[in-house]
Order: structure tokens, then sequence, then C-alpha cells
């Protein structure tokens, strides 16, 4: 294989892909969602959820994207040392993207930042956003898209504290985030909290959390209290889908962390909306693939 047909067969892919995860959520999200719906006793939320499944639904129907801001497109990208088709993948997404701009559609959400020109394919200056961490000894190339929503990328922030402030700044700090904007950001939503030293790996590091699979939890005991605490403390908020009064503002909140400098406590807090669109595909050494947020699906 040459690496223009590596390119071209990942552009294929990955426009199929991407059409996918802009009409359908993924299956946990689903059946997260699900949970959320049949927990909540209020007639209110009761009939925000039935909208809710009614527009996956139609979505799914009429073979159209379930949410009319199709966000702009944002790869994490975990790339083993040993994938022999590096240089193809940048370029490849960026093809995808445009094609799935038309095919799908997608809405194009992209503009230029400076002459303030809508680019009309989603592509643009760092647009597709690519975000790489190397594996060594792999030779897979595990990519998870998720479209970035204007709702729940408004309430985004991130601040660096003196540890003086102590770690119940960050607790205030994440209440404060998600009871301001993200209010807007059609809840039930997932909260993502990153811990660490510098504004940057703090932001970083709240995506991240925002895009693990449900039911996860941070791997140390205290990162999973803090989970626990802050998903129980703002489901007490007495907010629920579409911000109206209810039981649930969050699905979920998952904290990712990193070693921080001994003067500092950086925090970041991104949210993601009830149409969590995040999907997992793998392509191996031979371009073969495989998919695992939908269950059920021939690409
Ligand atoms: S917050 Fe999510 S569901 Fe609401 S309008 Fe934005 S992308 Fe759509």
């Amino acid at each position: 294989m040459t690496k223009t047909e590596a390119r071209d067969r990942m552009a294929d892919v990955m426009e199929r892909f991407l059409t996918l995860a802009s009409r359908r959520l993924p299956d946990d999200v689903y059946a997260w969602l699900k949970r959320c719906r049949d927990a909540e006793t209020s007639p209110l939320q009761k009939v925000v959820y039935e909208s809710y499944f009614e527009n996956l639904e139609m979505a799914q129907k009429l073979d159209r994207p379930c949410c009319q801001d199709t966000g702009l497109p944002h790869f994490y990208i975990r790339c083993g040392a040993d994938f022999p088709w590096i240089g193809a993948v940048e370029p490849a997404l960026r093809q995808a993207v445009a094609r799935a701009t038309v095919s799908a559609p997608l809405r194009p959400n992209a503009v230029d930042f400076f002459t303030e020109r809508n680019t009309g394919d989603n592509t643009g200056e760092r647009m597709p956003w690519l975000h790489w961490d190397i594996v060594p000894d792999s030779s897979d190339l595990e990519i998870c898209t998720y479209f970035a929503g204007a709702g729940c990328s408004l309430p985004g922030r991130a601040q660096v504290f003196k540890p003086a402030d102590g770690y119940g700044a960050v607790v205030r700090f994440v209440f404060d985030a998600v009871s301001g904007l993200a209010l807007n950001a059609c809840p039930p939503l997932i909260v993502g909290v990153g811990l660490g030293h510098n504004i940057e790996n703090a932001g970083v590091l709240s995506k991240m959390a925002c895009l693990r699979p449900l039911g996860t939890r941070h791997p140390h005991p205290k990162g999973e209290k803090l989970e626990r605490d802050l998903l129980a403390g703002l489901n007490a908020l007495g907010v629920g889908a579409q911000g109206l009064p209810g039981d649930r503002i969050a699905m979920a909140v998952h904290v990712e962390s990193s070693a921080r400098h001994t003067a500092t406590i950086a925090a970041a807090v991104n949210v993601s909306c009830y149409t969590h669109r995040r999907g997992f595909i793998t392509f191996h050494e031979d371009m073969s693939f495989d998919q695992s947020s939908y269950q059920g699906v021939t690409l």
C-alpha cells in the first residue's frame, strides 16, 4: 500500500465514521441517558427527555445530524510508534471533515479568526484540531472523534490556584463553572475536570476527562471519590435536563490529573452536552479498522 492509498482509505472510512457520529450517540452515552430519563420523577423532566429521545430517533430515521450545531471536529489520537502511515493521518482527517461537511451534512462552523470568513468546510487554521499521544510498542492508530459545539465550549474555564487556596477552591471553581453557562449546554452534561500544574495541561486533561467512556473511574481512590462527590453535589443543585428544575444536571463527572508544581494547583472544566458525539475507532497497520462505539454498525 502506498501513502496515498493509505490516506484515501482513511479519509473514506473517517468520512463515514464522522457522518455516523453526527447522527447517533455512542452506545454508552445512549444507555446512560436512558438511565437519567428513567430516574427522573418530575413531569416536566419527563417531557424534556421524551423530546430528546424523539430527536435522536428522528435523526436516524431522516439520516440527519442529531443537533443543528454539529460543532467543530476534534481528534484525540493515540498513535502507535510503529504505525506506518503517520504522515497520512492529518491530510486524511482534513479531507474526511471537508467531505463529511457535504455528505453528513455538517453545518459549516469554522470561521477564520481574523478575517471572520467562514471557510465553508469546517477546516481551517489548526482545524480539525488534532491532539497526539505516542504509544510505544504499538502499531495501531486509535482515534477519538469529538464534535465540539458552541453550547458546550462556552462554559469552559481554567484557573491556577495557590496551594494556600486549598483543594476547596477547586471544588468551588467546578461548581461556579457548571452552575453558570453550563446550564445552557443542554444538560444532562458530562463534566470533565482537569487537575494539573498549569493552564494548558489542565485544559487538555479536562477535555480528555470528557471523552472517557462512561462508567470508568479515576484510578486513584481520592480521584474516584472526588468524581463521586462532585457528581452528587452538582446533582443536588435542583437542575435537570435543559437547565430546567430536575434531579440531574450531570450524567457523569470525570477527573483526569497530572503531577503538579509544589506551588500551583491548576484546574480546568470542560462540559459536554446530552448529544455527546464522541466515537472511538482504531486503524491497524494494514489499514483494517475496528470501531467500538456503535454495536451492530458496519461502516
Ligand atoms: S449544547 Fe449540545 S445539544 Fe445543545 S445545541 Fe449545543 S451541541 Fe446541540
